[in-house]
């Protein structure tokens, strides 16, 4: 078979030279047959490692039954993974969709439907260094510049405060928006966790000036810091929350549940998607959201987290540059004096796979399945990047 010399991929990634082909729990393979560790998880969509039993074989089974039908009809996977969703948070109904940024765009539409019809300001705050997603609208509610340059005019009535910020917070009473959206840990942004404190004062405001809390759980969510949502850490409850990422295991999936107040505000031909919840994408989330519940996967998290965190503390007296760990389950970030992209680089030469976030800081994201002798694989093959980078930097 001839290969073409030219790549027509459009040029929106800036890509590893890797081709992966192949993929099994922690590990991935690329085109020569070269193995890597992968604490990557495909960017926190395989947290359940790679093409996991149990919704490989929900999906072949489906894959005999039906492939798609339109949501003019009942679809019963559908049905049986927004129950699941349901009996397992605070939430009373579920929107399907693909992906993150339209989880939140179905949020960010189903917050100005709700004050339009109570005669509310449509305006809607999010913090800075937040990630929402691409799409105009998610664009528009991400705090950060560089996502937004050269897409303006953006859609208004977005502003952005300071993340963890006590003073901003009382902004919030002036601006009088009719929702806010965050991250629990800022994820794309550099692995920043929300504090506690932080969060009781924002529901306090928020519950008392009527400001529905839309929470974006798109990298948290799905066991990700060891619980099925971040939210089940921080003592409250939001109105809204979004998922993508590990909902499907990497079958494309997107969700927003919603309190049943707020819900009640869409009604049919207000919302919809001509893909979001079909057949083959909920089983993979059926299965997906069944296997975190129902086994012990994060009690995994909890307990390989505390491990490999400890492990990590315990080499950083080596490498001067490491600033500070900190993140919450499995969503970890390593901030450095320096540029983590570089780190990613030389730990592919170690055959391991690790990402960056922010301006300083690389982010691991093992699959939630991770074993300890996975994670002696890991510090060995981290330390080695360590060790090669501490050279380059002096
Ligand atoms: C990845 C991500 C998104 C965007 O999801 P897509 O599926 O790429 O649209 C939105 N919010 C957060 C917090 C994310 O991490």
């Amino acid at each position: 078979m001839q290969t073409l010399q030219t790549n027509h991929v459009m040029n929106t990634y800036s890509r590893f030279p890797v081709k992966l082909v192949k993929g099994k729990g922690a590990y991935v393979w690329d085109d020569k047959g070269e193995k890597y560790l992968d604490f990557t998880s495909g960017i926190a969509v395989c947290n359940l490692g790679h093409v996991p039993d149990v919704v490989k074989e929900a999906l072949q089974e489906q894959l005999e039954q039906l492939w798609h039908c339109s949501n003019l009809f009942s679809i019963p996977n559908q049905e049986l993974l927004a129950t699941k969703l349901v009996e397992n948070s605070c939430f009373d109904e579920v929107f399907f969709c693909n992906s993150g940024a339209e989880a939140n765009e179905a949020a960010i539409k189903l917050a100005r439907k709700y004050a339009y019809d109570l005669n509310k300001s449509p305006h809607i705050v999010s913090f800075k260094q937040s990630f929402h997603g691409r799409t105009m609208a998610t664009l528009s509610a991400t705090g950060q510049e560089k996502i937004q340059t050269g897409f303006q005019p953006l859609v208004p009535g977005f502003s952005y405060l300071n993340y963890n910020d006590f003073a901003d917070l009382n902004k919030l009473i002036n601006l009088k928006p009719c929702a806010v959206i965050l991250e629990l840990v800022q994820g794309e942004g550099g692995v920043i966790p929300a504090t506690q404190e932080w969060i009781d004062q924002l529901h306090a405001i928020c519950k008392e000036n009527e400001i529905l809390i839309i929470v974006d759980e798109v990298q948290t969510g799905m066991g990700r810091t060891g619980k099925l949502f971040a939210y089940e850490y921080f003592n409250f409850e939001p109105d809204i929350v979004t998922l993508a990422k590990g909902l499907g295991s990497g079958f494309p999936i997107g969700a927003m549940l919603a309190k049943k107040e707020v819900a009640k505000h869409f009604s049919p031909g207000t919302h919809g998607s001509t893909f979001g919840g079909n057949p083959l994408a909920t089983i993979a989330g059926l299965a997906t959201v069944k296997e975190l519940v129902e086994t012990d996967v994060l009690q995994n998290v909890q307990k390989m987290a505390g491990i490999l965190k400890g492990k990590i503390e315990l080499i950083k007296e080596s490498y001067p540059f490491i600033k500070e760990v900190r993140g919450l389950g499995f969503l970890i970030g390593i901030e450095i004096n320096g540029e983590p992209s570089n780190v990613v680089q030389l730990a592919i030469k170690e055959n391991l796979l690790i990402l960056s976030a922010g301006k300083n800081t690389i982010r691991l994201l093992p699959p939630l399945t991770i074993t300890e002798a996975e994670i002696e694989v890991f510090i060995e093959a981290f330390q080695n990047t360590l060790n090669k980078y501490k050279k380059v930097v002096g």
